[in-house]
């Protein structure tokens, strides 16, 4: 009795110990499928675990040995896009470039994005503050700046329409962060210079909320890379501990839908009832409680992509020609920076139906002009993105969402 208790009490700390090692990702692949018929991507996601992205009869897939057989006897060929994911991750861990412009060139942990958060509200008091406005499974803060000219003198200014951009409901996404955090100090560094820029700061009350999902953001860290949703325990299964909602399909408009899992073990599982996450649920309330919600960007990677309404069905929504002119805007403004293509269209016709997502929410129940980016790059590296792409992806992007602002400023939804 006491020996098998004590017995029990090793293997415990062994399992909360094996918890602690980092995933090994040695022998995994990453490949790019391209498919003859549509029926075989539904075929493929039935074979594979983790599919990082679909766009049209392409597909690319994250391996194991175990899949690269199990697709191989399919008689699927892939492109290898990526021969050695674990040795690109130990790669990327040991990679560190410090330069002049030291906050975008590397990724930065959870506490570093809080402090710089932090010092740019104490350093621009007159431009900018910190908010909480949620907090997450784990009981971690989820922070907002809030750029607006005297945010201390108002709770809200009702004349100022409210735009909102935030980053990283999905853990591995990287780049999105940075993306977020950049526009932030841009626009604060060109307030006094740029008479745009303090236009929009005078008339428009902007907000970043960086990391919507600090707890998958720490566990990108700490133990698995490559982890996608928030870090709810769901229960165990057939022996097996199931964690983390894909926080983009638990949003409350049509939730549910095709796009989404209720497979707690599924990269897609939608939760278990619209808002079940307090990520989710607290960044919704708080979006309720702006009286003039305008435009919104939610920042993803990967494929360079301006993904337009609506996620959740192929059909167009009200003002897609609206959506479309300032998307295309969008497009010309990032191609001018480094000469990228971001392709525009809307996001279940270009990329694949995704139901109960954070757009089709912000547009179809609060009416404000919402768009999802995904990122950089094409591919090459995926989630893997290097340190030095953070930094030209953040010079190209900072124009675009100008535009965000610019029809904010307007609001002409007329096609
Ligand atoms: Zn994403």
């Amino acid at each position: 009795m006491r020996l098998g208790w004590l017995v029990g009490v090793v293997l415990g700390a062994l399992l909360v110990l094996g918890h602690a090692q980092p995933v090994s990702y040695d022998g995994y692949q990453v490949w790019r499928i391209t498919v003859d018929k549509p029926s075989q991507i539904a075929e493929i996601e039935s074979l594979v675990h983790d599919v990082w992205m679909i766009r049209g009869r392409t597909v690319d897939v994250c391996l194991s040995p175990e899949e690269q057989e199990r697709l191989r006897a399919a008689g699927y060929k892939g492109e290898v896009l990526i021969s050695d994911l674990g040795a690109l991750i130990r790669q990327q861990q040991t990679e560190f470039v410090p330069q002049e412009n030291g906050l975008f060139t590397r990724y930065l942990t959870l506490d570093e994005i809080y402090t710089a958060m932090r010092q740019l509200a104490n350093q621009y008091p007159e431009l900018v503050q910190l908010l909480v406005i949620g907090r997450s499974v784990e009981n971690r803060p989820i922070y907002a700046l809030r750029l607006t000219r005297y945010p201390r003198r108002a709770r809200v200014y009702p004349t100022r329409p409210q735009v909102v951009i935030n980053a990283l409901q999905h853990a591995r996404e990287w780049i999105s962060p940075p993306v977020a955090l950049y526009f932030a100090y841009r626009l604060v560094s060109e307030y006094y210079t740029n008479v745009r820029v303090r236009d929009y700061l005078d008339n428009l009350e902007v907000y970043l909320v960086p990391v919507v999902n600090p707890d998958g953001y720490v566990f990108t860290h700490t133990t698995n890379r490559l982890w996608r949703k928030n870090r709810r325990y769901l229960g165990t299964f057939s022996g097996r501990q199931a964690y983390g909602v894909d926080l983009n399909r638990n949003w409350g408009y049509q939730w549910g839908g095709a796009g989404s899992s209720g497979n707690p073990f599924s990269e897609t599982y939608r939760g278990s009832a619209p808002f079940s996450e307090p990520e989710t649920y607290f960044l919704s309330r708080w979006l309720l409680s702006l009286p003039a919600l305008r435009a919104h960007v939610d920042l993803h990677s990967y494929s360079q992509l301006i993904l337009l309404p609506w996620g959740f069905t192929a059909d167009a929504p009200p003002f897609y020609s609206v959506f479309e002119r300032v998307g295309l805007a969008m497009q010309q403004q990032i191609l001018g920076v480094h000469g990228q293509l971001y392709r525009v269209g809307s996001a279940a016709a270009i990329l694949y139906v995704a139901s109960g997502n954070m757009m089709d929410w912000v547009f179809g129940v609060r009416g404000a002009l919402s768009i999802t980016y995904e990122l950089r790059d094409t591919g090459q590296y995926g989630f893997l993105l290097p340190p030095d792409q953070i930094l030209p992806t953040c010079e190209e992007v900072y124009p675009a969402l100008l535009e965000l602002l610019r029809w904010a400023r307007q609001r002409d939804w007329r096609e």
